[in-house]
């Protein structure tokens, strides 16, 4: 499983790559987290980094693409990876495409949290207040001053991505808004739906109390129904024959779904492929 997590800050990006993490086996690849590291051991890409990162600012490109590329040729990230933080530019996007290519590695899907912008600053005073709180010592740039900055660094370099990867086929979005339950459970749908089959664990999970994915759905409620109906309307962006893209979305329907959706995607895959 190769996913990126794209969002502004706060979007919730690291909370659900941990969550992939736990569920898949997988490692994060944060390239925020890669970096307050190198600044707090004072390596030289650290060295380089915490002023722009104090201030709000995209680290060099080539600094930034050279401790992914480092951490991808490592032994644990064969299994799998979540990027959250990388790519952020167009010009990362495409160096990762290119160590992709050389490594012979697809990626699964690039998964964007939605979010309003005006509930990112009170995320983000939450956070601080939670880690305070812990005791935890509190990010630099996580003032209202600086997080304006990462705003506009990320709508200027960062958005541009949306329409790469959904150009390529490989988006797919989740309404960051939705309690964070509701917007792992999408992720894992839409995850699902692209492996056309359930983790070996929760299938395996459901198997041992006797529950069917049709008992499991009703069990889900109304809720799932109507994220799997998201779920396969992203699923189908996907995919590139109509046969494939009928195929996987009736498989996440049947997974939770309500009927009379079936026909409004189902309509929807033919107005895609026709155009
Ligand atoms: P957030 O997404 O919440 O703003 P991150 O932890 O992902 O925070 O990143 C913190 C800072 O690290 C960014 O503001 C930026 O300065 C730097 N950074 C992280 N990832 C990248 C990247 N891929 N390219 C350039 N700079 C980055």
């Amino acid at each position: 499983m190769r996913v990126i997590l794209l969002g502004p800050p706060g979007s919730g990006k690291g909370t659900q790559a941990q969550r992939l993490v736990e569920r898949y086996g997988i490692i994060q690849l944060s390239s925020g987290e890669m970096l307050r590291t190198a600044v707090a051991t004072e390596t030289p890409v650290g060295l380089k980094a915490k002023d722009i990162m104090a201030a709000g600012g995209l680290v060099p490109d080539e600094i930034v693409i050279s401790t992914i590329s480092d951490r991808l040729d490592q032994p644990d990230a064969k299994r799998g990876f979540v990027l959250d933080g990388f790519p952020r530019t167009v010009p990362q996007a495409q160096a990762l495409d290119e160590l992709l290519k050389r490594k012979h590695l697809k990626l699964d899907a690039v998964i964007e949290l939605r979010v309003n912008e005006s509930a990112l600053l009170q995320r983000v005073e939450t956070r601080v207040a939670q880690m305070r709180l812990r005791g935890e010592e509190v990010r630099v740039d996580d003032t209202p001053e600086v997080l304006t900055a990462r705003l506009a660094s990320y709508r200027a370099k960062t958005e541009p991505l949306i329409h790469y990867y959904s150009e390529r086929r490989k988006l797919l979005t989740v309404d960051g808004m939705m309690p964070i339950e509701e917007v792992t459970r999408q992720i894992n749908r839409i995850l699902h739906a692209l492996a056309g089959k359930k983790p070996a664990k929760k299938a395996a999970s459901r198997k041992r109390r006797g529950m069917g994915t049709r008992k499991a759905a009703k069990k889900a409620g109304p809720r799932a129904a109507k994220s799997g109906v998201k779920a396969a309307a992203a699923a189908k962006k996907s995919v590139k024959s109509r046969a494939g893209a009928r195929k996987r979305v009736s498989e996440t329907l049947r997974k939770g779904a309500k009927k009379s959706s079936a026909r409004i995607v189902k309509k929807l895959t033919k107005r895609r492929v026709k155009a």
